[in-house]
């Protein structure tokens, strides 16, 4: 079965896109054959792997829309075995196309039905928002999993997002988790970053990965190239960090 995992937190800049990418990657480079859904307007997640968002002929924007189909939008082997379904700035005028849409929080699922066959993996990156697509995202995947960012406000906005997902799981996709929440951009110079681990491990009643991502500069610099981490820089440590986080999500 295909496991479809959305990578979602509405606080912005906590390293969704930066894990959804690198996880993406991962999981390919372990021979898992994985679709990357850009599902936030920005569009990081489609430049990260090296696709000019300008020059598509279509994107998740027509496929909400329904003038295309997953199959028409997807462009193959961006990487080996990784595949993505780009976005496009249109997007961010899709949430209001879509409000008198019928069964309009299942739309990327029922489009994304015909596909799945072709995936063991499924990573979906979130905007920073609990917006309809957020809400679509989570509609789609069977499991949440949630970036924190190792800074004071780490848990801001947490408990929103925990109390959303449970209305998703009451009112539109039972089966949905939590899978766990990654800590990121961990510094392992300054105290504040183990602060925030420790309080977090004592406070949060979530599951937490082992995998702790650590700043690095690599996992900053390989987007602007087009690649994740592992083609941009295989040995950097922010590419052996994403590697164990896939070998976890596998694991789990
Ligand atoms: P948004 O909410 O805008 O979608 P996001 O949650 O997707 O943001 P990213 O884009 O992944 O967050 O990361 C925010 C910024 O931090 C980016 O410039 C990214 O390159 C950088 N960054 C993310 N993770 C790391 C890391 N582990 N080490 C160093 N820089 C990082
Ligand atoms: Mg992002």
């Amino acid at each position: 079965m295909t496991r479809i995992i959305a990578i979602a937190n509405q606080k912005g800049g906590v390293g969704k896109t930066t894990t959804a990418i690198n996880l993406a990657a991962c999981l390919a480079e372990r021979h898992r054959r994985t679709l990357l859904v850009d599902a936030d307007p920005q569009g990081n997640a489609t430049s990260g792997v090296g696709v000019r968002k300008n020059e598509l002929e279509h994107s998740i924007y027509d496929l909400f829309v329904g003038s295309a189909t997953a199959e028409e939008c997807i462009l193959r082997k961006v990487y080996k075995r990784l595949d993505i379904l780009p976005s496009h700035v249109n997007l961010s005028g899709a949430e209001i196309e879509l409000l008198d849409m019928p069964r309009k929080e299942f739309i990327l699922k029922e489009k994304l039905a015909p596909v799945l066959k072709s995936y063991d993996y499924v990573i979906i990156d979130c905007p920073p928002s609990l917006s309809m697509l957020t809400l679509n995202a989570m509609t789609t995947a069977q499991s949440i999993l949630v970036p924190l960012q190792c800074e004071f406000y780490a848990l801001e906005g947490l408990s929103q997002l925990i109390y959303t997902v449970d209305l998703v799981k009451e009112r539109l996709n039972p089966e949905l988790v939590i899978d766990g929440v990654v800590f990121t951009m961990y510094d392992s110079r300054t105290k504040l970053s183990a602060q925030v681990v420790e309080n977090v491990r004592v406070n949060l009643k979530q599951r937490i990965y082992r995998t702790v991502i650590p700043r690095n500069v690599r996992l900053a610099e390989a987007p602007s190239y087009g690649e994740p981490v592992i083609v941009y820089d295989s040995k950097s440590a922010g590419a052996q960090s994403y590697r164990r986080l896939a070998k976890e999500v596998i694991e789990r």
